[in-house]
């Protein structure tokens, strides 16, 4: 772990150097200064030589300047250098998001997803700027007190070293509990994280229910563990700052008395003992940051672990390597013995083989949950077949890049996910970059165009977020100009209008013909008045496909498809 952290220091080798020999340099001052107090009370103090202790005031003075730079330098290039690995990471990370198959998805909840690409890598970051900076330093200046303290006193310099292992025996096993905390407590923000993002996408939900209270306790119970792995975390703190703290006292009173001693008895200086007791106070310094370090460090590793995990997260369905372009598509569509399962133990669809020739239009019916939308979910790859093959004109769909297999397919839903922005915005998701003519050419084949310019604000007109602020046919419309602009030789229309009223319907239903003309379609429609006019009628049911054929001719059979028709002609 430590090898893969380090190689995110790869692109910043200069800034590293830069800041790592600032800081060196800094504590080295750090230590020089104490023994500069020795020298000036043993040797200038006692000579009362007015010049020397001037020149001497103006050597700290430079000293000082010069460390006030190096810190300088230290807290921005370091913080830079932090900042530099976060961000480069989180890019990495929301990369990897977006390449993750829908099974991924299926089972994650949002808020996890948030709370791994903000919070988590800022500790990562925070790490990355004093990790190996504060390391090393507190090693110096711990080691390089030590030797001056030996240097001055050895009997003293031993008596401050005895709370060493006591130190280290503590820091060691407080570090591995707060790194379990923190990571405890990384899944209780992610979890009300998600609490959050779910009561605000479902709030018309919660509101409609008056549910708020039942929400409330959901939340308090969310917020409530938060609190208590937090809690856990200060009564640890507590205990360790507190047990540091009255051991660097007690052996600053042993080193004051023996010191004492030593001075009365003329076996150390009176430079010395001012100098040793400086020399103290750096050699703790570590050991006080301690507290501070030893809750950067656990954050970090447990949301660096975090990280890692997550992006080990392979997709499920990625380019095969050597995968093709799809290329020009006339719309060829077959399955070949096609068998699928959400997961292992259930089958949704068992040896389903259909071709579709290019151009023609296939409608699915059948009772809800036989597998119609599993069945067109496969041709984009959005989830893999178990066995068989899904072919167009020919090529094996997994021997083509996803990138030229999904923009070849183009598929109009019945709840349309629009992004919070402008008309503009979410009829040009259909190809970025599409000009305004383009883009009004594909609203007017939609029949948006009138409402479009109806509004003030014309296609800049925002429409909230999911696009909360229009109906449902005008969602549906900006769904098929967006398709329009798209332009795909393969069209899956999984219910597109069956949310609607009748008569919206029926006006959405001719620019959906519009859409379909010249392309190889496969609509899933409820109401079987919309697969009417199909070329070929397919019935789903859970067994597989049991009827197919015309209108007309699926009536006259007087199977599963003429009672669904009786049945829905009765209401
Ligand atoms: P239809 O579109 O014909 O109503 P679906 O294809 O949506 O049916 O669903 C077929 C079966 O697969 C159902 O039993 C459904 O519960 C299950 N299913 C659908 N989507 C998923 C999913 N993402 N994960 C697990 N099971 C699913
Ligand atoms: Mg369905």
């Amino acid at each position: 772990m430590l090898r893969q952290f380090f190689s995110y220091y790869a692109p910043y080798k200069a800034l590293f150097l830069l800041d790592f020999s600032c800081a060196i340099l800094s504590g080295l001052l750090e230590l020089a200064f104490p023994v500069a107090v020795k020298a000036f009370v043993d040797h200038l103090l006692p000579a009362q030589d007015w010049s020397l202790i001037l020149i001497a005031a103006v050597g700290l003075l430079v000293i000082y300047l010069v460390n006030t730079g190096l810190m300088a330098v230290v807290t921005y290039w370091g913080h830079m250098l932090g900042i530099n690995i976060e961000t480069e990471m989180r890019q990495k990370a929301f990369d990897h998001l977006q390449k993750l198959s829908f099974s991924f998805f299926d089972n994650q909840k949002t808020g996890h997803l948030v709370a791994r690409l903000t919070k988590n890598l800022e500790e990562v970051g925070e790490v990355a700027h004093h990790g190996p900076e504060d390391v090393f330093l507190a090693v110096m200046t711990f080691i390089g007190a030590f030797l001056l303290m030996l240097w001055v006193n050895v009997p003293l310099a031993l008596i401050t070293g005895a709370i060493v292992p006591a130190v280290a025996f503590a820091t060691t096993h407080y570090g591995r509990a707060m790194t379990e905390n923190f990571r405890t407590l990384f899944g209780r923000v992610g979890a009300f994280n998600a609490r959050i993002e779910e009561t605000v996408g479902g709030i018309r939900v919660v509101q409609a229910f008056a549910n708020e209270d039942h929400e409330r306790a959901l939340f308090a119970a969310d917020n409530g563990s938060y609190r208590q792995t937090k809690l856990a975390a200060y009564r640890l703190m507590a205990a360790n700052t507190s047990l540091s703290y009255v051991g660097m006292r007690l052996t600053q009173l042993a080193v004051m008395l023996a010191g004492t001693w030593f001075v009365v008895r003329g076996e150390l200086s009176n430079g010395g003992f001012v100098g040793f007791l400086l020399l103290v106070a750096v050699f703790f310094r570590p050991l006080e940051k301690i507290a501070a370090v030893v809750e950067i460090y656990p954050k970090g590793i447990a949301g660096f672990r975090s990280y890692l995990e997550f992006l080990e997260t392979r997709p499920d369905i990625a380019d095969r390597p050597g995968a093709v372009e799809l290329g020009e598509v006339r719309g060829e569509v077959r399955y070949d013995d096609v068998s699928f399962g959400y997961t292992a133990d259930k089958r949704v669809l068992s040896g389903l083989s259909l071709s579709i020739a290019p151009g023609e239009t296939v409608a699915f019916v059948g009772p809800s949950g036989a597998g119609k939308t599993t069945i067109c979910a496969l041709l984009p790859r959005f989830y893999e077949v178990g066995a068989g093959r899904i072919t167009i004109d020919g090529h094996d769909i997994r021997d083509v890049t996803l990138s030229s297999l999904r923009r070849a397919i183009g598929i109009v839903q019945q709840d349309v996910f629009l992004f919070a922005g402008t008309i503009r915005d979410n009829i040009a998701y259909g190809r970025l970059g599409a000009s305004d003519a383009e883009i009004m050419s594909a609203a007017r084949r939609a029949m948006l165009d009138e409402m479009i310019a109806g509004l003030p604000a014309g296609l800049d007109t925002l429409i909230g977020e999911r696009g909360v602020k229009l109906s449902g046919g005008q969602k549906q419309r900006l769904a098929i100009a967006r398709m329009f602009l798209k332009d795909p030789p393969i069209l899956i229309l999984d219910e597109a209008t069956s949310a609607l009223d009748t008569e919206t319907e029926w006006e959405i239903q001719q620019a959906l013909a519009a859409l379909s003309r010249g392309r190889t379609t496969l609509v899933i429609a409820h109401r079987l008045s919309t697969v009417r006019n199909a070329d070929r009628i397919l019935v789903v049911t859970r067994e597989g496909v049991s009827e197919e054929g015309g209108h007309d001719q699926l009536l006259k059979a007087g199977g599963l498809y003429a009672r669904l028709v009786k049945t829905q002609t009765a209401i």
